[in-house]
């Protein structure tokens, strides 16, 4: 085990994450994963982990779905220890491990990266200004010219946002050489991605237990973009989650750091229509905090032994998260 993971242990087994628990609150927690199994993993290991992770969560907490996260955060309805999982990226993993969270009966939700389930989806319908948008910006070819439909781009990893920003202020690209520009870079820079599709997902939001949020269109920093592409970036995630999933309940925002949003995201984002979002700092949530920006207990992408599952899960990175804060605080200017 290593030395943050035994810090984690040793903390939960002290009962240190009570001391940030919010008294005369129901304390909800919001876990995010991303993977459920290592690459080059056998299935049946990872599927085995998960089962003694649900059990135990089914055990200590009381599972919720998405849906009634939001209505529970809106009507004040929540149970102590109610707990949310989440994912984020819609990676295939999710496919794989959905009869198994149906087999503990304990909801999960998933973000959709709009422009990736594009591109996995090889979208040339709602979805093909998103799956260009999503092209360009993760184009990791050299600099090379693009002609499509009388129009010419430079590719080029430091041209990505102006080069979106000219697309989305253009606004009149014909379908015909959007639909070529997307060839063009997908022959460029093919990137095998692994994600899920509308179809799949659209399958598994079948089952209401399964929430669907939308997690931008091209997984970037939204506080850095300019206000065209901010507004595309989280509008346009919610309009195609919407058509071609049916449902858009949250908005979980790429990297969920510090420097992630900002005061004209949060305004965007309740533009747009969402009322709950999604970062990543470690902390408890009650319908005190702020909608917007609610916090999320990160599980690590490696897998992890099931003591530290279990002081994650617990809130443990809250105490690491004050205890840097304290020292930050501490430290001379
Ligand atoms: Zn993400």
């Amino acid at each position: 085990m290593s030395g943050r993971a035994l810090g984690l242990v040793a903390s939960a087994m002290l009962g240190t994450p009570r001391l940030f628990r919010q008294r005369g609150a129901a304390n909800v927690s919001a876990l995010l994963f991303h993977r459920f199994f290592a690459d080059g993993e056998p299935r049946q290991r990872g599927i085995d982990r998960l089962r003694r992770e649900l059990e135990w969560l089914r055990a200590a907490f009381v599972p919720v779905s998405l849906g009634r996260f939001v209505e529970g955060m809106a009507d004040g309805s929540l149970p102590d220890r109610a707990v949310l999982v989440t994912t984020d990226d819609a990676h295939r993993d999710v496919l794989e491990v959905a009869d198994t969270f149906a087999e503990y009966a304990v909801p999960f939700a998933v973000f959709v990266c709009a422009g990736w389930t594009a591109e996995a989806s090889e979208g040339t319908g709602e979805d093909l200004l998103a799956r260009v948008v999503s092209a360009i910006q993760w184009y990791e070819g050299t600099p090379t010219e693009v002609r499509y439909g009388g129009r010419s781009m430079v590719l080029a990893p430091a041209r990505q946002a102006a080069n979106i920003d000219a697309l989305l202020a253009a606004g009149d690209i014909p379908r015909e050489a959007l639909s070529d520009l997307c060839s063009r870079i997908d022959a460029l820079s093919p990137k095998p991605r692994g994600g899920c599709t509308w179809a799949d997902l659209r399958a598994l939001a079948g089952n209401a237990a399964i929430g669907i949020g939308a997690h931008s269109v091209s997984h970037i920093r939204l506080s850095q973009a300019s206000a065209l592409r901010r507004r595309f970036e989280i509008a346009e995630s919610r309009r195609l989650c919407e058509t071609l999933i049916g449902r858009c309940e949250a908005f979980a925002y790429p990297y969920g750091t510090d420097d992630a949003h900002s005061p004209e995201t949060r305004t965007e984002l309740a533009e747009a229509g969402f009322s709950t979002g999604f970062l990543t700092h470690s902390d408890f949530i009650t319908t005190r905090s702020e909608r917007l920006t609610l916090p999320r207990l990160s599980m690590p992408d490696d897998p992890m032994g099931f003591a530290e599952f279990r002081a994650r899960a617990r809130g443990a990175g809250i105490v690491m998260r004050r205890l840097k804060q304290a020292l930050r605080g501490a430290r001379p200017a």
